[in-house]
């Protein structure tokens, strides 16, 4: 996912950065946080601009009445369908095997209901898998074969185990015995519904290339998805090994129940793990968080990243603050 240069997003939408929130636009207009400008539930926020489509269908279906568990996973499966996402659904890059391998979850504020598929090929929806994992079996998590089979019994729409693009470029790769490459994303979609409560759902076709069995964050409950209804809910993307070992959407969600702004939860997520980790601030990951207040926000690592924030009144993709600087002192803590 190509990044836009903080920057060149800042003078174009003469933005100002303070404490890490746009604050103003050019004619000095309020900009953030918009959620609280505005008091908007329903609210939906999601990972990159692509998840900007899948806000829009979620508001729509929370719009017609629908549950807040049928928003996310409405949305979701658009991200799901696109031909074009090479991350996200049967279109994404498969394993080092060939096969498309998918990880997905979603979570029920009221009930603190779960459901999750890792590892699962073959299947066009992984999302709505693990629902009916949530909601037609006392698991939380199905993987590989075994989700597969539930699947089918449950008659899951099938896909191929890999796109014909995919499968060419995979062969290439092949060819060539490259290393599995970073080049992955992740849609994570986080809902608070006009009765207050929150909900999410995330999906993933993981790291190309990976290791055939690999799960990712993605369908770790806590990891790449956290949903608490006391508090508001956070969703990740990014590489999944950096997120998990952290428990990453957990610590976003406790640092929101501690009084934190949902940015601020978000950054100091990240400067936690950066203080602690070997890798420093070199970890590649990203998180987004909203909370019961419909207050909202997101960061990453580097120079941020973009995703997307629909409510009645506007739906549009936002850059998050990154955190780079040392202004935490030492990164790294680990490192020995
Ligand atoms: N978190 C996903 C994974 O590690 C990938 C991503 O969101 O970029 O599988």
């Amino acid at each position: 996912m190509s990044k836009m240069p903080r920057r060149k997003f800042l003078s174009g939408a003469a933005t100002a950065l303070v404490g890490g929130r746009l604050i103003q636009n050019a004619s000095g207009a309020p900009m953030l946080p918009v959620a609280e400008l505005t008091g908007a539930a329903p609210l939906i926020v999601s990972t990159w601009p692509f998840g900007k489509p899948a806000n829009e269908k979620a508001l729509e279906v929370l719009r017609a009445n629908g549950s807040g568990l049928d928003a996310v996973e409405a949305g979701i499966r658009v991200t799901e369908s696109d031909p074009n996402n090479a991350s996200v659904g049967l279109a994404g890059i498969p394993n080092a095997d060939g096969v498309v391998q998918l990880d997905s979850c979603i979570m029920s504020g009221p009930g603190h209901r779960a459901g999750s598929v890792g590892a699962l090929s073959g299947f066009r929806h992984p999302i709505s898998v693990a629902r009916a994992v949530m909601e037609k079996t006392k698991h939380v998590m199905l993987v590989g074969d075994g989700a597969a089979a539930f699947a089918a019994k449950h008659g899951f729409e099938k896909g191929p185990k890999v796109s014909p693009g995919q499968f060419a470029a995979w062969k290439r790769w092949k060819a060539e015995q490259k290393r599995a490459e970073k080049n992955h994303d992740t849609i994570a979609l986080i809902a608070l519904t006009p009765s207050g409560d929150v909900f999410g759902g995330c999906s993933t076709s993981g790291w190309g290339y990976k290791l055939p069995g690999r799960l990712g964050d993605s369908p770790i409950i806590g990891g790449g998805l956290y949903v608490d209804n006391e508090v508001g809910a956070a969703g990740a993307t990014g590489l999944g090994e950096n997120v998990m070992r952290y428990c990453g959407t957990f610590l976003v969600v406790e640092f929101m129940r501690q009084g934190m702004h949902p940015q601020d939860a978000c950054l100091e997520t990240i400067r936690r793990i950066a203080r602690l980790d070997p890798k420093g601030f070199d970890l590649s990951i990203n998180f987004i968080a909203l909370d019961r207040k419909g207050r909202f926000g997101a960061a990453g690592t580097g120079t941020g990243f973009e995703y997307s924030v629909t409510c009645p009144s506007f739906s549009r993709v936002i850059q998050s603050p990154g955190v780079t600087t040392a202004d935490i002192g030492p990164v790294g803590g680990n490192r020995k």
